[in-house]
């Protein structure tokens, strides 16, 4: 959900000028091309520099059976993509990539979240389990996290934040900073579409597994009414910003609009006719 922190987005805005800007890459899951400025060693460094130090940062769920039951539902969500690109006949170009998927559960009882690095390395903040109520529902945050890594969607975040810092630095501040940029909008509707690329692809990986595609909508939609419960109780002073500071993170990143689960309901016919 969460991909990768500002501060470290800022960070490699700082590395921006050094690179090649005319770099696109063709992802094979998706089938578009995407921007692709930024290499892959810097991904990859950075990614093992934030994950490492947030799991020395956070303390680790000791519940054996709940990490295992959700790596378990890794496996099973990782098998779902390699019956994916079967189906697509790409499952070598897929297998190229060598994902080292790696799963760990952290102990959180305030965060509502889960994040992917573009290194397959997932997270999920245990306060989640409260709004997933089977493994199905699980298997849809899984399916999802696991579609913005195999779609490369921070690899593509970053690449267009260094093109915005680019872009910023070359016209001297008229248009703005690449971070004032971000902020003001550009980034939203790019996040929301990337949003709703990995709910498509992790609905299809979630029911290629064998997991309950309806299951995505009874998830967000227990997200849905817990936001509405908090909603009922803002302050009517200082209304907006309470509210956001209040409102989880899972909320702030996926909005949970009736699009998607309109989007969600109107996909999973479709798929259950591919798959089941
Ligand atoms: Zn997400």
């Amino acid at each position: 959900m969460k991909n990768i922190s500002r501060r470290k987005f800022t960070k490699i805005l700082g590395c921006g000028c050094a690179f090649s800007m005319t770099s696109c890459s063709y992802n094979p899951i998706n089938k578009r091309s995407q921007l692709n400025i930024v290499p892959d060693s810097i991904i990859k460094h950075m990614s093992d520099e934030y994950y490492y130090e947030f799991l020395s940062d956070n303390d680790l769920v000791k519940d054996k059976k709940l990490v295992k039951k959700v790596r378990e539902i890794g496996r099973r969500i990782e098998i779902g993509i390699e019956k994916y690109f079967e189906k697509e006949n790409r499952l070598n170009e897929y297998k190229k990539y060598q994902y080292d998927y790696e799963i760990n559960v952290v102990k959180d009882k305030r965060t509502i979240n889960a994040f992917a690095m573009p290194t397959a390395k997932i997270v999920f903040y245990s306060r989640i389990f409260d709004f997933a109520n089977n493994e199905d529902e699980i298997a849809t945050i899984m399916g999802h996290e696991m579609g913005h890594v195999v779609a490369w969607h921070s690899k593509e975040r970053m690449s267009h934040a260094v093109a915005l810092e680019f872009v910023s630095s070359a016209t001297g501040g008229i248009i703005g900073s690449g971070s004032a940029l971000s902020e003001i909008g550009y980034f939203l509707p790019f996040s929301r579409f990337q949003e709703t690329e990995a709910d498509e692809l992790g609905l299809r990986f979630m029911t290629l597994a064998g997991y309950k595609p309806e299951s995505s909508v009874s998830f967000w939609i227990n997200l849905k009414n817990y936001s509405e419960k908090l909603e009922k109780y803002k302050s009517k002073h200082d209304l907006g910003a309470k509210f956001l500071r209040n409102l989880p993170q899972v909320l702030r990143t996926h909005p949970i609009t009736e699009n998607r689960i309109k989007n969600l309901n109107r996909l999973i016919p479709q798929v259950k006719m591919e798959y089941i």
